[in-house]
Formats: structure tokens, C-alpha cells, sequence
């Protein structure tokens, strides 16, 4: 085990890409699952608390710790175990996604669900149910976990699989552990929550598997050491675009129509000779600007981007180049400036001209003396349109530094607000609790993908009310009586 204590050594895993700061005595770092239970034993018994630490990548300070220590899984970074057949993949949780995606693409396999930043761990992408781009076809990362291995604050180990009955009766769960004792807890009736992400406080359902209270908690409830997921046959080809729009609601609307024309065919199954994309992910007029030094062939003219993607077989490659296009036409004059990727390297490139924007972004924030105020907003698809606009009708009016991007295709908004002065902070502060507030009062999330973290506690009583964060706080304490991991995560 390594362990750090130097200033120096630990300043950098005392934040994390929210650039919210922490402190901590010192940081563990255990070589194997071992070495983790001793310490989290040691831990218990000498009630000190701790924060588990992936990539440091998250956007909420969950990882950033509030005193004890902090615990990193850097070294739990082995593959265990690749299986072609079953198309699983068995790993430790501080493996990189990146590393992840490079091996399973080696072997002709990917991990659908793809949070852009490809440092963060895989540990990290469970505990905060990542998705990412391609979540509009295939979800988030919980509908590809069969597996966890737990450590409990208490330093017992749990294995949960997905096939073993794991369920919860009616509202009541209680789980007997191998020393004797029991954990019991109530599941609460959650609103209806009408949007297709949410990582907003634990996911609770009735007759929910154990496996999915830890999918999303966030550090606060175990430590996940070892996972298991399905992963699928990667598809023969990839269409890419690049789409600029001069006009920003013919945008929107073109984003509707995709999703409905998606929708008609994929009730069930993606058909790849239709109108039927994994992805729609935007980019505003900002962002573009942000790295227009970069990429100078983007139109000036152009009010925002679309990037999207569909897998397809080559057999159809024309028939479904003409269908984009002729789709695309209808709703921009800048169709003749599209970009379109097909082979691996032009897919790259797409990937990175999008992943350039939060770098960018994050390169004006760790110079600011203000924190960026960052939303991960989402709502039905229905109001999306109208909401956004009023979003922007605000924004537009406030003078402030802003950048958006986000998964559009999900109803999903990434608005970045950079202040520059005490008074920008403020106004920022206050469109930010409407664009929230509002999000909320229309059935949609303030977390869509991010989480709670120590960063957007407070607005975990405004959507689910007190008795039901109550009620959370309950079940983070049977698995943690006293209130030692990830303290100060979710709950105040
Ligand atoms: C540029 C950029 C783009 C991003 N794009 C996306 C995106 O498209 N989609 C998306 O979902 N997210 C995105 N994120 C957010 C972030 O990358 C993800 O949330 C990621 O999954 C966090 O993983 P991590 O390993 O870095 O976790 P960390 O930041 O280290 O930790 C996050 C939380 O998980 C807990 N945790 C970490 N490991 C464990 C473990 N083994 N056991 C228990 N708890 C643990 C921590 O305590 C903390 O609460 C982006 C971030 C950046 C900076």
C-alpha cells in the first residue's frame, strides 16, 4: 500500500474537474482488495472517515474529500478476466476507461455507454451511472453491470449478481451478511421522474436488485472493487456528421424529427437502413467560437453543431448517405458544409473536435477565480424545445460567459457559466437555480449523468422533498452506521 502525505503529492486528488477544493490527511493507496478491507477496517473501527477516489475526473466534488482521508483504487487496475463468448468483461475498478475501450476495441467489442472523458475510471462510471454520447441508443452504464464486487464501510465483502435473486420485497429490503447481522431498509415511493436519464440520489425502486442501489450512489454507501459487464460485437460501420446550422430553432426542430423518425423504428431494435442514430449531441455558437483558432473551416455563420452517428452495414452505405443528407436539407442552408466521418480516423477526429470544448472550458475555469457553473439538466422531450429557448431568451439578456453543449438527443443540456466578476457570479447563480428549478417543476432532473456530489446537494430536497431525502439518508446509514464514506456526498 502507498501512502502519501506530503501536500505536494496529495494537492491534486484533493479536487476534481469541478475544481472545487478539498482537504484530507492523508491518501491511501492499496495495491489489491486486500490491503483495501484492512484499511477500511481500520477505518471503522478507529472511526475515520474516507472518500473513495477513481479518475478524479467527476464534475460535482464527489471525490473530493471533506476531511479523513482519501482512499484512492489507482492500483485495482487489472483486467480480470475477457469472455468473447459470453461477451462479458471482468475487471478491478480503477482500470481507465480508455485502457478499457482500447482492449475490448482490440478484440472487436465495445462498452456502449461512453462518458466523453475517457480518465475516468470504470470504478468511477459505475458509481455515478455515467452515459455519455451514446446513451440515446443504449443507455446508461447500469443496463451493462451484471457484477459487483462491495466493500462495506463495515469492511465486509458483498458479490452481487445480476441473475442471483437480490430483490427487494414490496417496499422492504433486508439483507443478511455472512457475520450474522442484518441490513434493513424502507424503499421509498419516488416521484415520477419524466425524462430518459436521471442520477439524482439513489435509484429506488420497488422489487429493485441490490446491485442497482450501488450503480449511481456515488461513493456514499461501498466501495465497488471489482465489476462485470456485458459488452457488444462492435458494429461493421459507423456514419459520422458534423452538421452547422445558421438557424437555431430549425436545429431544434431538426432534432425532434430525428428522434421521432429514430423512435418510429426503434421502439424496440435500431434499424440501420432507417433514420435511426446512436447519438445527437449539440454544440452552441459559443463553444464553436471557442475553438474556431482550431478548426477555422467551421462556417461563421453557423448558430450551433450537430455531431451524429449511426451504426449501419456497408451493403447500405450510399442508401443511407443520400437519406441523411436529403434529411439534413430540409433543415439547414449550411447542409453543403456538413463533415461526415466513416472510417476510424475521421471518427477520431470528430471525437476530438467535441472533446476540445469542456478542455477548453476547463482551461478558462482553473484560471478564473470564480468556479464554473455547470448544469447537467434534463427534461421530457416534449417541453425540451421551449424550455431551451426560454434558457437562452435569459441568458441572452444577462451578459454572461456561457457555453453550451449537451446529449440533445436525451433532452439533455450541459450550460457552462464562466463569471468574471462578483456581481456575473451572483446573476450566474440565479439563472442557474431557474434553469434547475424549472427543469424540476417540468418532471425533469438537475442530474442527468453528473450526480450530486458536494456540489448540487441542495437541490436534491427540491425535486424528491424532504421525507424522501430522509429517507435516502436512512438507507446510506444501515449500509454505513457511522457516517464514515464519502461524508458530505449527496447529503449535507
Ligand atoms: C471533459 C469531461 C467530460 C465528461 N463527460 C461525461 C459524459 O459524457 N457523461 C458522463 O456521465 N460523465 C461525464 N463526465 C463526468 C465524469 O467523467 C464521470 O462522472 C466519470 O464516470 C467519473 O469517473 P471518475 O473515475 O473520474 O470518478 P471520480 O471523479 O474519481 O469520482 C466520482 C464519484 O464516484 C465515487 N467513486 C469513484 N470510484 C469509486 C469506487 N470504486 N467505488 C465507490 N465509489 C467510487 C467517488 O467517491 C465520487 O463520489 C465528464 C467529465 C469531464 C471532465
Amino acid at each position: 500500500m502507498f501512502i502519501k502525505t506530503a501536500l505536494d503529492e496529495i494537492q491534486n486528488y484533493l479536487t476534481d474537474s469541478s475544481n472545487l477544493k478539498g482537504f484530507a490527511e492523508r491518501v491511501f493507496i492499496p495495491e489489491n482488495t486486500q490491503e483495501l478491507v484492512e484499511l477500511i477496517k481500520e477505518c471503522y473501527r478507529d472511526n475515520i472517515p474516507y472518500t473513495i477516489s477513481g479518475g478524479g475526473t467527476g464534475l460535482v466534488g464527489g471525490r473530493v474529500p471533506f476531511g479523513g482521508v482519501l482512499i484512492s483504487t489507482e492500483k485495482l487496475n487489472k483486467i480480470i478476466d475477457f469472455n468473447d463468448q459470453h461477451q462479458t468483461i471482468f475487471v478491478e475498478a480503477g482500470v481507465v476507461r480508455k485502457d478499457l475501450d482500447d482492449y475490448l476495441e482490440s478484440r472487436g467489442f465495445f462498452l456502449p455507454p461512453n462518458p466523453t472523458e475517457t480518465n475516468s475510471f470504470v470504478g468511477g462510471n459505475v458509481a455515478c451511472n455515467s452515459s455519455g454520447a451514446r446513451t440515446f441508443k443504449y443507455g446508461t452504464i447500469r443496463d451493462y453491470v451484471l457484477e459487483l464486487e462491495v466493500v462495506l464501510p463495515t469492511g465486509q465483502i458483498l458479490t452481487l449478481e445480476r441473475d442471483n435473486f437480490s430483490l427487494a420485497t414490496n417496499s422492504h429490503f433486508s439483507l443478511s451478511l455472512q457475520d450474522g447481522s442484518k441490513i434493513e431498509f424502507e424503499i421509498p415511493t419516488l416521484p415520477w421522474i419524466n425524462t430518459s436519464k436521471n442520477t439524482a440520489g439513489y435509484y429506488l425502486h420497488k422489487g429493485m436488485h441490490l446491485l442497482d442501489l450501488f450503480i449511481g450512489s456515488e461513493g456514499t454507501l461501498g466501495t465497488i472493487t471489482k465489476i462485470k459487464f456485458k459488452v457488444l460485437p462492435k458494429p461493421e460501420r459507423v456514419l459520422g456528421f458534423i452538421i452547422f446550422f445558421e438557424d437555431l430553432e430549425r436545429s431544434l426542430d431538426f432534432i425532434t424529427e430525428t428522434r421521432i423518425l429514430s423512435k418510429q423504428f426503434n421502439e424496440l431494435q435500431f434499424e440501420d437502413d432507417k433514420i435511426s442514430p446512436r447519438l445527437i449531441e449539440f454544440i452552441d455558437r459559443n463553444s464553436l467560437a471557442l475553438i474556431f483558432d482550431s478548426y477555422p473551416e467551421i462556417p461563421s455563420v453557423a448558430a450551433c453543431a450537430i455531431w451524429i452517428e449511426q451504426e449501419y452495414s456497408k451493403s447500405i452505405e450510399d442508401e443511407l448517405l443520400i437519406l441523411w443528407l436529403d434529411h439534413i436539407k430540409k433543415f439547414t442552408n449550411l447542409s453543403e458544409s456538413t463533415w461526415v466521418a466513416i472510417n476510424e480516423s475521421e471518427h477520431r477526429k470528430f471525437a476530438q473536435f467535441r472533446h476540445l470544448i469542456p478542455l477548453r472550458v476547463f482551461e478558462i475555469v482553473s484560471k478564473s477565480n470564480y468556479q464554473k457553473i455547470g448544469s447537467d439538466v434534463a427534461v421530457n422531450d416534449w417541453v425540451f424545445k421551449n424550455y431551451y429557448l426560454q434558457l437562452l431568451s435569459k441568458l441572452g439578456q444577462s451578459g454572461l460567459q456561457y457555453f453550451i453543449w449537451g446529449h440533445f438527443g436525451n433532452s439533455h443540456i450541459h450550460l457552462n457559466i464562466i463569471p468574471r466578476n462578483h456581481t456575473e457570479d451572483s446573476l450566474a447563480r440565479e439563472i442557474f437555480d431557474w434553469h434547475v428549478q424549472t427543469a424540476i417543476q417540468l418532471g425533469g432532473t438537475y442530474s442527468a449523468e453528473h450526480g450530486t456530489g458536494k456540489l448540487k446537494r441542495k437541490y436534491l430536497e427540491l425535486m424528491y422533498g424532504k421525507d424522501i431525502v430522509d429517507k435516502m439518508k436512512n438507507i446510506k446509514l444501515a449500509f454505513d452506521p457511522k457516517n464514515l464514506i464519502g461524508r458530505g456526498t449527496m447529503f449535507f
